[in-house]
């Protein structure tokens, strides 16, 4: 075994004995490297572009100027051509006269008459110079006497106000190298040498593919169980913006001939297969089996110590790039991004991506799995000394995580951890860092949106992280955000948020949450009951399965309070928002749990109101006078925010 190679026994799955027993990981430089070794040098194919279509291309080879720019001496000023000899003893005392010659040169037009000594010729800016001229007065500097001749008060030096043929662009010189990638100061410069068409490097043609039964394209009604293909939408734009041309041919289900067929064809007509999903040898994995009958040398790495995206599998087919992607949208982007890019970009002729990176504190502490390389998404906002990276609490499975985050941090693989207040690099996804105008940590709520709405509207940006009640007030007490939203129920003083507040933060009133019991319409065991009968007909029936929350959540204070220490079935069932109550209801997988009346009546259930939730801001009074802060306070006092919060369910306070 080579270095940064670990073999990573996997036990044998029931019913699947004759699958690979033995999952090769290697390191993430060991697999990028046999990559590219597989992959290059190649041959970097061009194709005649016209100079319009060229934008963003690479150059595929050198080009040199076919003229002189300027293609004849020219005048940089409105003036007259004269000969610098005349002029030497003209002065402001002793102006020097100069008779004109009969034609004025334009643009454009091509002079006839030569100056001889004692004349000058009126000329234009842009003008060729005329046979005996060597410099240009202005024609500031000079005064008309009579129609015929003008008086000079300064001398002039030979060449003044003129550009030499050539001066710009010499013919024959290197103007461009092959690998520059045209933008408009490049295009510009051709243009000017009268170039129509240029060679750049041909987009790689990338076909994608996602794979999995359960995928439905975006557009189409979803069934159940069913999920929209992400990957597919990810890819081909990602694709396209590293130089490639995507080719995306739909997902297609986990049977072994319709995708070797399909990932024949698609191979045959680009220069590169990504495929997604079907990496994690389960029981519908196909693709790395079908890879090896595609073409030498096949595999060259299936499984990258690498998280998100230990699936990973690499491939190189009589001479093209194959790649497997993770399933996970988050998984499949960040290796994409990360082992993927570097391989199209060169194939494009691209130079590599340049990635700005800043350094940010790190204010919780993140784990991290021993032995692979970890990648963690962070959104970064202002703390009272430096910028403040946090991670973002989502699964290698969310979208949100990788699409709203403003780049990621590494965390080394020998490494287990990252504790609170580390020093971090964080590797930005945009050209800047985007400080946000204003900063919310705590607990998300759909009614925020409402608020902020207006704030988006008028051109403010609103960073919103969604740590829950508790870390959005750790977060605010060390000054990392401006509000901090909370929902926190005192059982002491039997009120809401106010008693959690410390020095430094104050109270802003946001609104009220019905939570109350949800069933599906028509179950005859909660009908017209209020919340109290319906949790004890729940209790009497012992087919009835109930749909908890998450231990600290208000909703689970209440939940506990009404079924007074018993624990039916479904108890464990603990889902972490209001919408997963809802959905576990509405899909039948619970029949009563307790969620919010907006949630409950945007996906029709029945509800049984029980109890008021005060949902309020913790503000951090130091950061009270930001801009951000006083448009959200404006926005909340609006008549607007409150219809529309009314609208959605809720109480404004
Ligand atoms: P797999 O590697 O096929 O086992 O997929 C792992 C996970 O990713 C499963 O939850 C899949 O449903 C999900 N997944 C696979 N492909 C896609 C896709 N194109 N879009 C969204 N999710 C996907
Ligand atoms: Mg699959």
């Amino acid at each position: 075994m080579g270095p940064g190679m670990t073999m990573i026994p996997k036990p044998p799955a029931p019913g699947a004995l004759e699958q690979e027993q033995f999952l090769k990981i290697l390191s993430r430089e060991e697999a990028l490297a046999r990559f590219e070794a597989a992959l290059f040098p190649r041959v970097l194919r061009g194709e005649l572009r016209k100079l319009a279509a060229a934008l963003g291309a690479a150059l595929a080879e050198d080009i040199t100027a076919p003229i002189d720019v300027p293609p004849f001496d020219r005048s940089n000023v409105d003036g007259f051509a004269v000969r610098s000899a005349d002029l030497a003893t003209a002065g402001e005392g002793a102006p020097v006269r100069l008779a004109l010659n009969g034609e004025t040169i334009h643009c454009g037009t091509a002079p006839t008459l030569q100056v001889v000594a004692g004349t000058a010729t009126p000329i234009a800016t842009g003008g060729p110079l005329p046979r005996g001229a060597d410099a240009v007065v202005m024609v500031e500097h000079t005064q008309p006497a009579g129609l015929d001749a003008i008086d000079v008060r300064r001398a002039v030096s030979p060449g003044q106000f003129v550009s030499y043929a050539g001066s710009d662009i010499a013919r024959g010189e290197a103007l461009l190298r092959a690998g520059t990638i045209m933008g408009s100061r490049e295009i510009g410069m051709l243009a000017a040498c009268g170039i129509a068409e240029v060679s750049v490097a041909r987009r790689p043609r990338v076909a994608v593919i996602s794979t999995g039964d359960e995928l439905v394209q975006p557009g189409r009604p979803l069934g159940s169980a069913e999920i929209y293909d992400t990957n597919g939408a990810i890819v081909a734009a990602a694709v396209d913006e590293n130089g490639g041309e995507a080719i995306f041919l739909g997902a297609i289900p986990d049977d072994e001939a319709e995708l070797e067929s399909a990932m024949r064809r698609a191979l045959a007509d680009s220069d590169m297969l990504v495929l997604s999903g079907g990496t994690s040898k389960g029981a519908g994995d196909l693709s790395h089996r079908i890879i090896g009958r595609l073409g030498q040398p096949g595999i060259i790495a299936h499984g990258v110590a690498l998280k998100p995206g230990k699936p990973l599998c690499l491939a190189v087919c009589d001479g093209k790039p194959v790649v497997i992607l993770p399933g996970f949208p988050t998984s499949a982007m960040f290796t994409f991004h990360d082992m993927i890019v570097p391989v199209l970009r060169r194939m494009a002729g691209l130079p590599p991506r340049s990635d700005a990176k800043v350094d940010a504190t790190v204010p919780v502490r993140i784990a991290s799995e021993l032995g692979r390389t970890e990648f963690v998404m962070v959104s970064l906002v202002e703390g009272r000394d430096g910028l403040i990276a946090y991670p973002s609490g989502k699964g290698s499975g969310a979208i949100t995580s990788f699409a709203q985050a403003d780049g990621f941090l590494r965390i080394d693989a020998l490494a287990d951890q990252m504790s609170a207040g580390t020093e971090a690099e964080v590797t930005l996804f945009t050209p800047h860092v985007r400080v946000p105008d204003l900063v919310i940590v705590g607990s998300h709520c759909t009614g925020l949106d409402l608020v902020t709405a207006q704030l988006a509207h008028a051109g403010l940006t609103v960073r919103s992280i969604a740590v829950g009640s508790l870390g959005g007030l750790a977060a605010a007490k060390r000054g990392e955000c401006d509000l901090a939203p909370i929902h926190l129920f005192d059982d002491k003083s039997e009120t809401y948020n106010t008693p959690y507040l410390v020095e430094g933060l104050e109270l802003v009133p946001g609104w009220r949450r019905m939570q109350g019991i949800v069933f599906r319409r028509g179950d005859k065991r909660f009908e017209g009951l209020n919340a109290k009968d319906a949790v004890a007909a729940a209790l009497a029936d012992s087919t009835c399965i109930m749909v908890n929350r998450n231990q600290g959540a208000g909703t689970r204070i209440l939940i506990d309070r009404l079924l007074g220490g018993v624990r039916p079935e479904g108890y464990w069932n603990q889902p972490r928002s209001h919408n997963a109550v809802a959905a576990a209801v509405a899909q039948h997988r619970a029949d009563w749990g307790m969620t919010i009346a907006p949630v409950a009546h945007a996906v029709g259930l029945g509800f049984i109101p029980l109890a008021e939730e005060h949902y309020d801001f913790a503000l951090v009074t130091a950061r009270k006078d930001r801009p951000g802060v006083q448009a959200f306070l404006d926005a909340l006092g609006s008549d607007a925010a409150r219809e529309a919060l009314e609208r959605a369910g809720f109480r404004p306070a």
